[in-house]
């Protein structure tokens, strides 16, 4: 349910497209970036120049990719999609580079997992939109300098901490996408009920966005689910009672905790007496990987009060211990 837009169908991806915000007014959450985007955005139009470079960082699923799309099309730019892993050598990113418009935007998700040499070609392109290119090799090799257009480059990462810093102080515009309130969750998800075409009652469309772990993609995921049992076990109507029985079929629990968020805090209470426990030993006893945990799971059991990070490792909270009907230890003194 957490996953990404490379696990979804063809169908879903259509789904998707439809269900994704165009504009910064559809864009519901999140008041302080977008009011600062605008101004960003309405200043860099007003002066005919390329935006600033923007950072977006925070978990996945809460609205990077969505944001990008918008600026792009309020600064009325092409944009063009990439991703850290896939630019290998500095001439992948000189391709795209040289065919920027100006003030186009270049969106580089994962932008913490660029190969350091490609990483490096990108700073001169930020800083002054130039890059040198090597030709020829041995002998004959020699570099030229090649003037871009002025274009901004939308970085997005769910791991801000591994950036470099050269790379960071490159980026004019750096903000932090938050997870959302059951509120804002409620709205996104009646929203995309109301796009899909199925009527749903208020109380359901809480129901759903309690349980989404903070996060539209997971909300959206969960509504398009709980539709196909409406429309197969009930009248098409998304009801609490059929929310309700679709979370549980679907093994989100009444706290809005998955699978696998059950299953890393069960591990650290039963096979490591509740921790401090280091992470890529609980990623071992869990089957997952660790920087799974570490970028989606970890960060909203430790916001929802789940999980402690310690000096010494994780640990679970006695939130937990509540939350899986199991007896915390007593507190020593
Ligand atoms: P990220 O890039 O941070 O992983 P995305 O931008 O791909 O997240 O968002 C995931 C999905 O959630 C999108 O398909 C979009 O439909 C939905 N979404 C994200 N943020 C919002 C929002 N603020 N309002 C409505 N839908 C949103």
């Amino acid at each position: 349910l957490t996953g990404s837009d490379e696990q979804m169908s063809p169908a879903e991806k259509e789904i998707d497209k439809a269900l994704r915000p165009l504009s910064f007014r559809d864009f519901t959450g999140q008041d302080k970036i977008v009011e600062n985007l605008k101004i960003f955005v309405a200043a860099a139009r007003r002066r005919g120049e390329a935006l600033d470079h923007v950072l977006l960082h925070g978990p996945p699923g809460l609205g990077k990719t969505t944001l990008s799309h918008i600026i792009a099309s309020e600064l009325d730019a092409n944009i063009k999609m990439t991703s850290g892993p896939v630019l290998d050598k500095p001439s992948d990113l000189a391709g795209l580079l040289t065919n920027l418009e100006q003030n186009d935007v270049l969106f580089i998700d994962e932008i913490h997992r660029l190969n350091p040499i490609v990483e490096e070609y990108l700073y001169s392109a930020m800083e002054d939109y130039k890059i040198d290119i090597m030709l020829d090799s041995g002998p004959n090799a020699r570099t030229v300098q090649i003037s871009l257009n002025p274009f901004t480059l939308i970085g997005a990462t769910t791991r801000s901490g591994l950036l470099t810093s050269p790379l960071r102080a490159r980026f004019g515009i750096n903000s932090r996408l938050e997870y959302y309130d059951s509120e804002l969750l409620t709205t996104i998800v009646k929203r995309s009920a109301d796009i899909l075409g199925s009527p749903i009652h208020e109380d359901a469309a809480y129901e759903i966005a309690r349980r989404s772990r903070g996060t539209p993609r997971i909300a959206n995921n969960l509504l398009r689910r709980t539709r196909d049992f409406a429309q197969i076990k009930g009248n098409g109507t998304i009801t609490v009672d059929i929310a309700q029985f679709a979370l549980n079929a679907l093994d989100v629990d009444h706290n809005g905790l998955d699978e696998m968020d059950n299953r890393i805090l069960n591990t650290i209470i039963d096979k490591f007496k509740g921790g401090p426990v280091g992470l890529s030993t609980i990623a071992t006893a869990c089957g997952e990987e660790a920087e799974t945990i570490e970028e989606v799971y970890e960060p909203f059991l430790i916001q929802e009060g789940y999980l402690k990070r310690t000096a010494r490792g994780r640990e679970a909270t006695e939130l937990a211990y509540v939350h899986l009907g199991k007896i915390p230890p007593q507190k020593i003194g």
